[in-house]
């Protein structure tokens, strides 16, 4: 509900202009790690005043207030979380989608000792879906259809 978003912001001290409650609410209905260009392309139509530096200035502000997280891909672009639970990705290099995953136990004998504070894991590679998608080609073209 907007009404909720809305308080949730002024919960944490941030005037809820309609620009920021919509750019919240976006966030919390698209799990899909969007970009200021994707939430821009979404929400532009209905709101001609934004601006894509209006959405990464609201971004930043809900990263600071930790609302939200970003996170950098090996090709620089910044995407955006509403999922602050701590988690890693999954970038498939096929569809591009970002999945989420849980925090695999990673320490190692030679740390020990060491206090871990933060861990940055990132996997690459092909979905299960464009994998499979892969192997339906494979069968296609062995059969010549
Ligand atoms: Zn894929
Ligand atoms: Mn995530």
């Amino acid at each position: 509900m907007l009404i909720d978003t809305a308080t949730r912001l002024r919960e944490r001290g941030i005037n809820p202009s309609m620009q920021r409650i919509a750019i919240l609410n976006y966030m919390e209905t698209h799990h899909t790690h969007p970009t200021v260009d994707n939430i821009y392309n979404a929400l532009s139509a209905s709101m001609p005043t934004l601006s894509k530096t209006t959405i990464y200035n609201t971004l930043t502000l809900f990263v600071e207030e930790g609302i939200i997280n970003r996170f950098l891909t090996d090709d620089d672009v910044m995407h955006y979380d509403a999922n602050i639970k701590n988690h890693t990705h999954f970038k498939c290099h096929k569809c591009g989608k970002i999945y989420d995953f849980p925090l695999p136990e990673i320490k190692t004998p030679e740390m020990e000792g060491f206090k871990v504070s933060d861990v940055k894991l990132f996997y690459y590679g092909v979905c299960k879906e464009c994998s499979s998608k892969d192997k339906t080609e494979e069968i296609r073209t062995l059969l010549n259809l």
